[in-house]
């Protein structure tokens, strides 16, 4: 079956009990055994029954399954957030004098858990230009645990060569870990670029009118024993597992995830390009643009579409504010993909608590205003931005 017949058609692990067409939310934390030995053999991993939801749960696992096999994945784990995902991820790879190569354009909760939360364990952050091979192969020493990348940084919307870079990790012999969460996997595989574990914030996209927060960890079965470890001790200790209620709305979302996506892509490409003959619109940056620095390697690694998220840059702080201000149709917040337009001004709300240095080195510029495009009609989008931007 194709991607898209899986989404929609993946078979429960074990008849419903009443037949039930749409996977039941097993909303409970334990699970009954019929004797001594049935308990003993679920608790030791011997068998797939579920023992406790902190660990696995029909519905959750559900999800995952369907996942796995969409991305013809060796293992999937769901877990509470997109955070979850990464720290969970990252935590399972290192150790206190290890280090993770990655670049200085991170999600800001990613830069602070790398160069914050996880150098207070010894964990060192080696912060490169993931755009310069040779300073990505520079800063790989013997202590280095993996290379970790975002396939489009936000907001600055820069894209690195994932074969290039999986080419130099494997060749260290270490994993390259990606975060999707821009450019869902039912668009383009990772695994066949060298991604070797991919992780998602399946709030964005995937969850579907924003309705949840929830992570993906997938792997490709390329990492000695990761799955393994990441399902007997990271999910056991931590306690980042996926809850049922979030893995049955965010199933919900998968199944309509590729069509709601396709059509949010598409208004993008059309809100960017109307935007760039918008006089007060300094600049327009979308990787869809065929003048866009990245427009060739990101059609080479993510196949006809580019997301849904640009970025515009006005005069100023002030214009950007006052832009945000006039909006109708577009919302204030600052979610990404949500089936709502949404317009965000970075520097101040995320990277808000950033001193203005850190926030130059990162290259968050005051003047850029985040556009999440949505599923209206995109012309409904286009006409409040531009009488937003011309006051
Ligand atoms: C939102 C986001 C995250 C964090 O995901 P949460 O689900 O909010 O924890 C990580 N990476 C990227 C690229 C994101 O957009």
């Amino acid at each position: 079956m194709k991607k898209q017949t899986q989404a929609i058609h993946s078979r429960f692990q074990t008849k419903d009990a009443y037949g039930s067409l749409a996977m039941p939310v097993y909303h409970t934390a334990a699970y009954e055994f019929d004797n001594a030995t049935e308990m003993a053999d679920a608790f030791c991993g011997k068998t797939d029954a579920p023992d406790y939801s902190r660990v696995t749960n029909p519905t959750v696992t559900y999800f995952e399954n369907k996942v796995k096999a969409m991305c013809n994945a060796h293992g999937v784990i769901a877990v509470s957030s997109g955070m979850a995902a990464i720290s969970n991820t990252l935590i399972c790879l290192t150790a206190a004098g290890k280090n993770i190569v990655t670049s200085r354009h991170l999600f800001g909760n990613t830069y602070s858990l790398i160069a914050g939360t996880m150098m207070r364990f010894g964990v060192k952050p080696h912060l490169t230009d993931l755009t310069n091979l040779k300073e990505v192969e520079n800063a790989i020493d013997n202590d280095t645990a993996c290379i970790f990348m975002e396939i489009i940084t936000n907001p600055q919307m820069e894209v690195a060569d994932i074969a290039a870079l999986a080419e130099i990790a494997h060749k260290k012999g270490i994993p390259l870990v990606a975060d999707t969460t821009m450019i869902p996997f039912t668009q383009f595989d990772a695994h066949s670029l060298g991604v070797d574990i991919e992780v998602v914030s399946s709030t964005k996209y995937l969850s579907g009118g924003a309705t949840s927060i929830g992570g993906l960890v997938i792997d490709y079965g390329t990492t000695p024993n990761f799955t393994d470890r990441m399902r007997k001790e990271l999910l056991m200790n931590l306690g980042a597992y996926m809850t049922p209620h979030v893995a049955y709305m965010q199933n919900l979302g998968l199944e309509t995830l590729d069509a709601r996506y396709r059509v949010q892509a598409d208004n993008a490409l059309r809100v960017a390009q109307a935007l760039k003959d918008v006089e007060q619109i300094k600049r327009v940056n979308y990787i869809g643009l065929e003048d866009n620095p990245f427009y060739e390697l990101s059609r080479r690694q993510f196949g006809k579409t580019s997301g849904a998220m640009l970025t515009i840059d006005l005069d100023s702080q002030e214009a950007c504010f006052d832009f945000i201000n006039r909006l109708q149709v577009v919302r204030r917040a600052t979610n990404l993909f949500d089936n709502k337009t949404l317009a965000i001004h970075p520097a101040s709300t995320i990277f808000g608590n950033f001193t203005p240095r850190q926030r130059q080195k990162m290259d968050v510029l005051d003047t850029t205003i985040r556009l999440s495009i949505g599923l209206e009609d995109a012309e409904d989008i286009i006409e409040d931005i531009v009488r937003s931007v011309e006051g």
